[in-house]
């Protein structure tokens, strides 16, 4: 074999690519990874983890604010945004570094730059031409950007993640994950937040228990929720900041920072797909099978690309087992994509695994049981703050198949976890029920509910 031909080369070295290639290394296959930007991809780079790091600092402004109800002679003082950013950046570097020793390691050749297809099994990257039998698209996504006037002087995601001040009033617009992770970083930070909604709600697929309290946390953390408000233009000002003018004529100015997280979408510009006949949907995601097989035999697709539960453990798990497929000896291995669970980093965080309760009832109408509870964490027994849990078990059928966990509250991130295990599993409320309680804790509720 010649270095420029592999058994297998995935485009992208994210969440995704960098796990296809691992696991068919691990198979001996000789194996390359195409990047034009940072090892990692989204997540290390500028998603999960740099979002995560922020995330622990916003608790810790939460934390601050109880440390005197638990006796302790402190005050929040200032905040010091670039001490936070710098030890964040220094951290996702070395994660950049230590890929980069893992892949040599693992006979992973680097292939940096930009891929092009040439066909089906051959790539162009730097005027250099590969060919490989298997070629995987893991290219992810980015964010999208409004056709408006005046966005280019918004940012999105990655622009918060290059911010060096932290602004003293941000205008976060959208929904979804993003925008209720970003706006409750900034707000617990110290930013004078407004989040701009088009709709009625955020987290608008999640169970209404579960936006329903984050919607009251947020409004109690003093985060303005404009909802029904679907931003038309943004205009700089005199003074500098930034101004939004709405749709429903209403106007909102002197913001210094606006953050556009209205969604993202498939990173396929410039790879030439037309070269080799692999199909889009109308989003431009990359249509693959449930085995991560594109129309064209060799090319696999798989993680954002597919525009499929975009999560980083599910474009790993995808790689992983694609690999295991392909070079592993199980023909018919490949990723569910039902009951995954996912959390949102926001204040407080939300766990949720299975069907909401109004997507149950629309499947299995009335044989549909929901247990749920709201209450205050004994964590606030002592503070005078005090921000609500709440958990809901979705159930079907007399013998109450759990088909939904829901949790809203402290903890629900570290929690959910057992509870996703136990549905997959196909857990009843009654092996619920017989399950000992943990006490003192919130997660406890979840094996008590009446
Ligand atoms: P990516 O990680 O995006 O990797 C694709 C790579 O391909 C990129 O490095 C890109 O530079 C490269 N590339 C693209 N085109 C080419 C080309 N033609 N040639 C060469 N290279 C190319 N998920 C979670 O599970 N938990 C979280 O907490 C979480 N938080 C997030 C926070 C934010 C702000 C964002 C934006 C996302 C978050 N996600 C989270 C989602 C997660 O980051 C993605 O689901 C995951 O990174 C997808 O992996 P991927 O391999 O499909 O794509
Ligand atoms: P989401 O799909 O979660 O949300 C997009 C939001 O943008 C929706 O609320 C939508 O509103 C709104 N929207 C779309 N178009 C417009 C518009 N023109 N004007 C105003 N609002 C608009 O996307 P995100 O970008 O937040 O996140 C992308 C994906 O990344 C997530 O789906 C998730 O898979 C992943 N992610 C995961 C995280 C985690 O695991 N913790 C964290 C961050 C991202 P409406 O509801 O009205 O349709």
């Amino acid at each position: 074999m010649s270095e420029h031909s592999f058994d297998l080369i995935a485009i992208g070295a994210g969440s995704g690519g960098l796990s296809v290639a691992e696991r068919a290394a691990a198979y001996g296959k000789r194996c390359a990874v195409v990047e034009s930007r940072r090892l990692g991809g989204t997540c290390v780079n500028v998603g999960c983890v740099p979002k995560k790091v922020m995330w622990f600092g916003a608790q810790l402004a939460h934390a601050l604010a109880d440390a005197r109800d638990y006796g302790f002679d402190v005050t929040r003082g200032d905040f010091d945004w670039n001490t936070l950013k710098t030890k964040r950046d220094a951290y996702v570097s070395g994660i950049n570094a230590w890929y980069h020793t893992y892949l040599a390691d693992s006979d992973i050749a680097v292939l940096s730059g930009h891929a092009r297809f040439v066909d089906a099994h051959t790539l162009e990257v730097g005027g250099q031409t590969y060919t490989a039998e298997h070629i995987v698209i893991a290219t992810g996504g980015e964010p999208v950007w409004p056709d408006i006037p005046g966005a280019e002087l918004g940012i999105t995601s990655d622009g918060f993640f290059e911010l060096d001040t932290l602004p003293r009033r941000t205008a976060v617009v959208g929904a979804g994950y993003i925008a209720v992770e970003l706006a409750g970083v900034l707000n617990a930070l110290g930013s004078d937040v407004s989040l701009f909604l088009r709709g009625d709600h955020l987290l608008r697929r999640f169970d209404s228990l579960l936006r329903e309290h984050l919607t009251e946390a947020m409004l109690e953390d003093g985060i303005d929720i404009l909802s029904r408000t679907q931003v038309a233009q943004v205009r700089r000002a005199a003074d500098g900041t930034l101004g939004l003018f709405c749709e429903q004529g209403r106007e909102s100015g002197g913001f210094d920072a606006v953050i556009w997280a209205i969604g993202r979408q498939p990173s396929v510009a410039g790879l030439n797909l037309e070269a080799t006949g692999v199909v889009t949907d109308a989003a431009g995601y990359v249509v693959a099978d449930a085995y991560q097989n594109t129309n064209i035999e060799g090319v696999y697709a798989l993680g954002d690309v597919t525009g499929r539960a975009e999560l980083t453990p599910v474009a790993i798990a995808a790689g992983r087992r694609l690999a295991d497929r392909l070079f592993g000896g199980q023909p018919e291995r490949h990723l569910s994509y039902e009951n995954i669970p996912t959390v949102v980093f926001s204040h407080p965080p939300i766990g949720t695994v299975g069907l909401t309760e109004d997507e149950a009832r629309e499947i299995h109408g009335s044989a549909v049981k929901t247990y749920q509870t709201s209450f205050t964490p004994m964590y606030h027994a002592a503070t005078e703050r005090k921000v609500k849990t709440a958990v809901k078990l979705v159930t079907v059928g007399a013998k109450e198949k759990v088909l939904g966990v829901h949790i809203i509250g402290q903890g629900a991130d570290e929690m959910l976890q057992g509870f996703a295990v136990a549905l997959r599993m196909g857990a009843t409320k009654r092996d619920l029920d017989d399950t000992v309680a943990i006490h003192p804790t919130s997660a406890e509720e979840l094996v008590t509910l009446r």
